[in-house]
């Protein structure tokens, strides 16, 4: 049966009091139940003590907590936790938990698949659903916090989807990330595959988040084989739509570049991209391919071509960091998230036309 119940995660502290309509109290109540969903992550009415148990019983018959069931749940040898999730139906999404020394961070999905079509991605490569909520995206952080000990400070938009292809409801989780849950906005990172027109309406909403691009080589010519969109905003433009957005909002941008053996980790592609970002605030984030099965049958650089790629950037003085992979026994890792117990790369469907496989 289709669940009618509104759930309250995805919804602002006044728009819950407003939800509790005639109810007493309905101020003080609506306080108390934001704060049990974002502040302490109690995902369940009833155990929320702080209200009336009558509250409790008619809140469980009238609402959801959060929209989001639970399909699995593993964990790997490193601490690090996954979990698949759907709201009821067969369209499931991924959200990771990394514990750290010094903070716990998670990596959540904005969309169900992605229409994008990176042809290294195991999420591009099988299509796309829809758009997850503004509820959908806060309620994977919060089911996450559940299951984590220590609280989750850093929040990046790194599972599943092109956040800047659902921007309206991303920023909506932002906000609620920042004004409910508590977070700092400098502790969110979105990562873009580089929307041009999003980047500048992301920089007009004043949210003095991390933004990360997608980078993947500094030239057009490698770039346009990776990722299709960049046949419609190329390296110089979305290199633009950067150093505006951190002209914008003061934050230092992060470059992601992925290492493929043999077509992005050459010294000729290290060299133009520190000539690329010269005079930018950014950070360059290395990291080496994990496995999918592509077509052109990727692969991932030896450690010493890495490091050979990394020394010619930090030669340029080029600050640069590179992913120490988690979570490898789970498939948690980028580029992995793509719902496995549909089957390898179970293609989806309503693949947009911006996906032209070869
Ligand atoms: N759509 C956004 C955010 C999700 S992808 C984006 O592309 O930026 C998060 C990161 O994982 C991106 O930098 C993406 O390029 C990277 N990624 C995708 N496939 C990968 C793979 N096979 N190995 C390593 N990283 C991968
Ligand atoms: Fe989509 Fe990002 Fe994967 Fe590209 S890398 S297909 S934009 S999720």
């Amino acid at each position: 049966m289709e669940e009618s119940r509104v759930s309250l995660v995805g919804h602002t502290t006044e728009e819950i009091i407003a939800l509790l309509g005639e109810r007493p109290q309905a101020k003080l109540r609506g306080k108390q139940i934001a704060g049990n969903l974002y502040k302490r992550a109690i995902l369940d009415f009833q155990q929320m003590m702080d209200l009336p148990q009558a509250l409790r019983d008619d809140l469980t018959t009238h609402f959801l907590p959060q929209p989001l069931q639970v399909a699995t749940h593993r964990t790997s040898t490193d601490k690090v936790q996954k979990l698949l999730v759907h709201n009821g139906d067969d369209q499931v999404f991924e959200c990771v938990l990394l514990p750290y020394e010094d903070r716990v961070s998670c990596c959540i999905s904005s969309q169900v698949g992605c229409p994008m079509g990176c042809r290294f991605c195991a999420t591009g490569l099988g299509g796309f659903d829809r758009n997850l909520s503004a509820g959908e995206i806060v309620g994977q952080y919060l089911m996450l916090q559940g299951l984590s000990e220590r609280r989750i400070s850093h929040v990046v938009f790194m599972g599943m989807g092109e956040p800047m292809l659902n921007l309206k409801n991303v920023v909506g989780a932002l906000r609620l990330l920042h004004d409910e849950v508590g977070l700092s906005y400098r502790h969110l990172t979105v990562s873009t595959v580089g929307i041009v027109p999003q980047i500048y309406e992301l920089a007009e909403e004043q949210m003095p988040i991390h933004l990360a691009l997608s980078l993947h080589s500094p030239l057009d010519e490698v770039r346009n084989r990776l990722m299709p969109v960049n046949h419609k905003w190329p390296v110089d433009e979305v290199m633009k739509a950067m150093r505006d957005y951190h002209k914008a909002t003061g934050r230092k941008i992060t470059i992601e570049y992925l290492l493929i053996k043999d077509v992005t980790d050459t010294p000729e592609q290290a060299m133009e991209l520190a000539r690329l970002i010269r005079g930018v605030p950014s950070v360059v984030n290395l990291i080496p391919f994990n496995w999918v099965d592509t077509e052109q049958g990727f692969a991932r650089p030896e450690r010493d071509r890495v490091r050979q790629f990394r020394g010619i950037l930090a030669n340029k003085g080029v600050n640069a960091t590179e992913r120490v992979e988690r979570g490898h026994d789970i498939a948690a890792a980028c580029g992995q998230l793509a719902g496995q117990h549909l089957g390898k790369f179970a293609r989806r469907s309503g693949t947009s036309p911006l996906v032209v496989l070869s």
